[in-house]
């Protein structure tokens, strides 16, 4: 359960805002995902939701947005996107770490992490009036 387990990573920091700020409350985190981490959208916010439907931040949105993953090949100087498998049956193209200009082996330059973008809060005072 690779999803469950950055999900979990990204609650944490959130009840860790949430807890300084007890004023806000979180509406939306915003989530940064690199190609290359092999992580799906929908099983992440699956795992998202079913953890805070208990916690102070219980309602909030993920809002993912994907990151294009980009190798280096040290062999051609090549850099760039990566090539992509499409031998797979189902599912979207795999991106590869097989340089594009010479096939050999590159290495990933970027899309290998999974951040917090940003946080959308509201005052809580204010709370009711968004409705
Ligand atoms: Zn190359």
């Amino acid at each position: 359960m690779h999803e469950f387990s950055i999900a979990s990573g990204l609650v944490e920091k959130l009840l860790d805002f949430a807890e300084k700020n007890p004023d806000k409350k979180i509406v939306e985190i915003r989530v940064a995902i690199g190609e290359f981490t092999q992580i799906e959208e929908e099983q992440l916010s699956f795992c998202y939701e079913s953890i805070i439907t208990e916690m102070p931040i219980a309602g909030s949105r993920l809002t993912i947005e994907p990151i294009l993953g980009q190798v280096a090949c040290p062999h051609c100087s090549y850099s760039g996107l990566p090539k992509y498998w499409e031998g797979a049956l189902s599912g979207p193209p795999v991106a590869t770490l097989e340089c594009p200009a010479c096939g050999k082996a590159a290495g990933i330059i970027a899309g290998e992490d999974c951040s917090i973008k940003s946080i959308r809060y509201v005052q809580r005072e204010n709370a009711s009036v968004d409705r």
